[in-house]
């Protein structure tokens, strides 16, 4: 089901076919991802539906989260979100087969597909014409689209009315556009890797994950400030098990407070 064109084997983003594969990934060579010490390496539709299924999980009522495997890329999920006016597709696969399409269709469809960042912008221009919904991607992270399609539609600003009741937040940081997905209606969170829960049961935020780059203690002061307005107790990241299924209000405010303090003074908190 997927278009045509050569994905990057690391980061999972599609090309536009063009009949020649490209001298290296863009997204792959900026410094929030790598290009392998092994060097670039692509692979095709083919391959990727031969070699991989995706598997769903039921998170919480109203919440499934999809991912490959084994692992492919950067291994994230994709959740779907069940609203009373339609579901929504928070993040993306590059693995779109006959057996997921059939299963989100007996899940109701799909309304809209959102995306946190660009590293996750995988396959979405098949994944919005197979769906027949748009894909909203942040205006300020429009470069590194790679695979033009009509069913994008780009926002811009802080805040996104997605559905009734469902919203995208712009808080930045990772990326100028990194958003964050909320549904009061549940309290729910679903945090991209925008921010992401730490094995602590807290959460953190960077710039670069892979090569360990933080960011400044001001931008997560203001992302914090962010979150705070917004009324969530669940939140659900990027990777398997990389949630707070309840508190996750409080956890993150003090992990806000533990990055900042961390990066100003090494002088923590104190206890939660
Ligand atoms: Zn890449």
């Amino acid at each position: 089901m997927l278009k045509k064109g050569v994905l990057c084997a690391t980061c999972g983003v599609q090309y536009d076919e063009t009949g020649q594969t490209p001298d290296r990934c863009p997204v792959c060579a900026d410094e929030r991802q790598y290009v392998p010490a092994s060097g670039q390496r692509w692979t095709t539709p083919e391959a990727l539906a031969a070699q991989y299924a995706n598997e769903f999980e039921s998170l919480t009522p109203g919440l499934f989260s999809l991912c490959s495997t084994p692992k492919f890329g950067i291994g994230q999920r994709a959740l779907l979100l069940q609203t009373p006016h339609g579901n929504v597709l928070w993040d993306c696969i590059s693995l779109l087969d006959d057996a997921t399409f059939q299963q989100i269709q007996a899940l109701g469809g799909l309304t809209a597909i959102a995306i946190s960042h660009p590293h996750y912008y995988s396959t979405i221009a098949s994944w919005a014409e197979a769906f027949d919904c748009p894909v909203h991607v942040h205006e300020d992270d429009r470069q590194w689209i790679m695979q033009p399609s009509s069913r994008l539609s780009f926002w811009q600003g802080d805040r996104l009315d997605l559905l009734p009741g469902v919203a995208l937040h712009r808080l930045g940081g990772h990326f100028p556009g990194a958003s964050v997905l909320h549904y009061p209606t549940q309290k729910l969170l679903l945090g991209g890797d925008t921010l992401l829960v730490t094995p602590d049961g807290l959460a953190s935020f960077m710039w670069s994950y892979p090569n360990n780059i933080p960011l400044p203690a001001t931008t997560v002061r203001a992302m914090g400030e962010a979150l705070e307005a917004l009324d969530f107790d669940a939140l659900y990241c990027a990777f398997k098990d990389s949630e707070i299924p309840s508190g996750a209000g409080q956890a993150v405010k003090y992990s806000v407070e533990r990055y900042c303090r961390a990066l100003e003074s090494c002088q923590m908190p104190g206890p939660r």
